[in-house]
Formats: structure tokens, sequence, C-alpha cells
């Protein structure tokens, strides 16, 4: 007998991580998806320390991530002539397990989609929660009605606007943009990444998993833009504004995002809300506490799901007594791990010459053999700072 329908909005890393622990908790999921297919693009991302493991882990998932991890080596800060002048080892950019996200999605999507209906190419246009479930329309299916909702439908979340408000009472900006997109390896690295800053932009590429290609970052500060999210063509021209003229590798990298046919461009900053429940509507990763880059969204997104699919299954019904508890549970860890991408914009572009010239100090002090291992359990400990409570099978 199943435990109930939930409608998850979103097939990035959150949604079907939820689907997969809802149908083990007995639940029956349906995740919507707007895009046609899974979405492929976007960097790397890692997971790191106990916490994120034991999920991925129970999950069954952990040795297809390892089969598909890009082995990074080191993260180098270079100068304009790309010469070295910092290394900061594998565990501070690349965790314990680094995977391309798009590798990622398509093992979590296999993990879920035989105990999962998938819908791909739609969206939730309406939510109306009464007592006994909430009545969705959608814009193109028919309308259905669900026991619960939940919006995993990232930083810009569809769900979000529609239970709790426009994104503006939410979204708090950290004064940088970031795009990524893969580019040409001309540098030849080998399971590398260099770094290359200005005072207010920054530059990076890493190759891994194919040798012929590379991922490129670009970071600038920035006051808020009045850009359409949707609109990659005004990205492109943000980004060869505010990059022209910078030298090392930056030409070529802006002639790659040019061709590029998967920009990723978003503000940084974070999700920042009292709570992530309304009624019957409950929001799970980017959505509720989003932190782009920097932030450790993909190991929060995972971990918070195992968790609010576990509180669920225990309140056996009482939704109410769930979303509290899930909430009360992973709020102060979701706000340690968000701490992050406050600090991402004055890492990678410090807006001085000597703000710049600090951070190197600071980093060649941090990676000295005397400073290095408690450098290395620095960075691990945000992830690590919650205690997994144990759910009946
Ligand atoms: C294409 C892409 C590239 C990314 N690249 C990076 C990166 O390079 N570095 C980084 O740190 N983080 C990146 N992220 C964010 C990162 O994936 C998340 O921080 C993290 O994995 C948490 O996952 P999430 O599932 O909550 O959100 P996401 O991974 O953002 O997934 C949200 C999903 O919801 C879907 N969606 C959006 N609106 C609707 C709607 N109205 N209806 C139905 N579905 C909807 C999206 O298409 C997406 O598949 C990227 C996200 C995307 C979508």
């Amino acid at each position: 007998m199943s435990n109930g329908t939930v409608l998850v909005s979103g097939a990035g890393i959150a949604g079907p991580a939820l689907a997969y622990w809802l149908s083990r908790r007995g639940f029956t999921p349906t995740v919507v998806e707007r895009a046609p297919a899974l979405r492929a693009g976007g960097n790397a991302v890692d997971f790191r320390g106990p916490t994120h493991l034991r999920v991925l882990g129970e999950m069954g998932v952990l040795d297809a991530i390892r089969q598909h991890q890009t082995h990074m080596r080191d993260l180098a800060m270079v100068d304009e002539a790309g010469r070295r002048l910092v290394t900061l080892p594998a565990a501070f950019a690349s965790g314990d397990v680094e995977i391309e996200r798009g590798d990622l999605s398509r093992i979590l999507h296999e993990a879920a989609k035989d105990a999962a209906e998938f819908v791909f190419g739609d969206s939730i246009a309406s939510l109306t929660d009464t007592p006994d479930g909430v009545d969705v329309t959608f814009e193109r299916g028919r309308p259905r009605r669900f026991d619960l909702v939940v919006g995993a439908d990232g930083l810009h979340s569809r769900v979000r606007a529609l239970a709790f408000g426009d994104e503006s009472r939410f979204l708090r900006f950290h004064g940088h943009y970031v795009a990524t997109f893969a580019a040409p390896n001309h540098l030849g690295l080998d399971h590398q990444g260099l770094i290359f800053s200005e005072p207010g932009r920054a530059a990076s590429v890493a190759s891994a998993r194919r040798p012929e290609e590379a991922t490129a970052l670009l970071m600038f500060a920035s006051r808020p833009l009045d850009h359409d999210p949707r609109d990659v063509a005004q990205h492109k021209a943000i980004l060869a504004e505010r990059f022209a003229g910078m030298g090392w590798e930056v030409p070529r990298l802006l002639e790659a995002m040019r061709q590029s046919p998967s920009l990723y461009f978003d503000a940084v900053g974070r999700i920042d809300m009292d709570r992530t429940s309304r009624g019957r509507v409950v929001l799970l990763g980017d959505a509720g506490y989003g932190g782009t880059l920097g932030g450790q969204g993909t190991g929060l997104a995972v971990v918070c799901a195992y968790v609010l699919a576990g509180e669920l299954a225990v309140a056996k019904g009482d939704h109410r007594a769930a979303f509290q508890r899930y909430e009360a549970r992973i709020r102060r860890y979701a706000r340690r791990c968000q701490q992050g991408a406050k600090r991402v914009g004055s890492f990678f572009a410090p807006p001085t010459r000597v703000q710049l010239a600090l951070r190197n100090a600071m980093y060649r002090a941090l990676t000295s053999r005397p400073l290095s291992r408690w450098f290395e359990k620095m960075v691990t400990s945000a992830a690590s700072d919650l205690v997994l409570p144990v759910y009946p099978a």
C-alpha cells in the first residue's frame, strides 16, 4: 500500500534523489521536469566527508559515482604568464569524490526511474492546497491531485514562487556572477585546474575526464544586473563586455563561450527563508537553501532528500510533523554549508590588488606543511556537520 502520492518538481539532483528515497519508504513519487530531457550541463560537483558518502552508499550509487569520478589532482592559482603562484590540493576543490554534474544527474535518475514516474517537458502552472491534497495544473499535462508537492526545481524555483512568493524576497545576492561552459583543452591540462584572477574578475579552466575538453568558469563582481535568466544571447554579451581586455587564456575562453550551446550563467547568492514548508508544499535542494557555487548545493541536496523522505515515513501521514522535523534537522546544517557561497566571490576575484596578494599569501600558508592537514579538515567540516538519523527500512 502507498504512503501517499508526492509530486516532485525538478529532475536535477535533489529531485531524483528524493524520488529514490520516497519509493524506498513506500510513497508513490511523480517527478515533473521542465527540460525535455535530463540537463547535461554544469561543472564538476563534489561530495566530501562521511555524511555525504554514507547517504550515497545507502542509495547504492557510490560505486557508479566512483566509476565516473573526475580524479582531479590539484588546482593552481597562476599569474598572467601562466606561472604557478599557489597550488591547492585536490581535497580543497574536489572533495572525496568529484563527478560532472550531468553524470551525477544521470546516475541518480537511473537509480530512481523504475520506482517513480518521470514526466519531461512540463512544469507546474498552479497549486491549490486543500485539506485533502494539492490540486495541481500543468503547462501541458492534465490537472492532477497529489497528497504532497515538493519543489526541487533549483535556485529559481517555480514551486517557491507559487507557494511562498516572489524570488526577490528570498534570494540574497553575494555581489558576483558566475558562468561555466565547455571549451577546448588548449593548455593540455591533465586532471588539473588553473585560476587566473584580476581585481573583480577571474577565469578558471580545468580538464579531467576527456583530455580534449576543458570546463571553463568566468566570475565577475557586479551590482545586481537586470537580466533575463533565460536569455543566453544576453548572458554571452554581458560576459564578452566584462572580460574584454583580460589576458592569459581569456580571449580563447571567450571564443569558446560564444560557441557554447550550454552556458550556465547565474548570480552567486543564496536562498534565505525562515521556513521551507507551507501546508502540503515543501522545498528541497537549491529551491529551499541554494548557495550556487561554493554552497555545497549538491551534497546538501542529496543529504536533505534522505532526511525529508525519512521524516515523512516516520510521521505516518502527518506531513506537518514531518516537515517540522525535516526543517529542524537540516536548518543549521544547510545554513553552515551556504556560508561558502558568501566567500566564493572573493576567493576567485578579490576586489583589489592588495586583497589579491593577501589571498595568495593566505592560501600559500594554508597549503604549507604545518597547516595543510588542518586546512583539509576545515574544508570538509561544514559538509559533515550533521548527525544522520537512522530511519527504519
Ligand atoms: C544546467 C545546470 C548546470 C549547473 N551547473 C553548476 C555548476 O557548474 N556549479 C555549481 O556549483 N552548481 C551548478 N548547478 C547547480 C547545482 O546542480 C545545484 O546547486 C545542486 O546540485 C542542487 O541541485 P538541485 O536539484 O536542488 O537543483 P538543480 O540541479 O538546479 O536542478 C533543478 C532542476 O529543476 C528543473 N526546473 C527548473 N524549473 C522548473 C519548473 N518550473 N518545472 C520543472 N522543473 C524545473 C531544472 O531544469 C533542473 O533540472 C547547475 C544546475 C543546472 C540545472
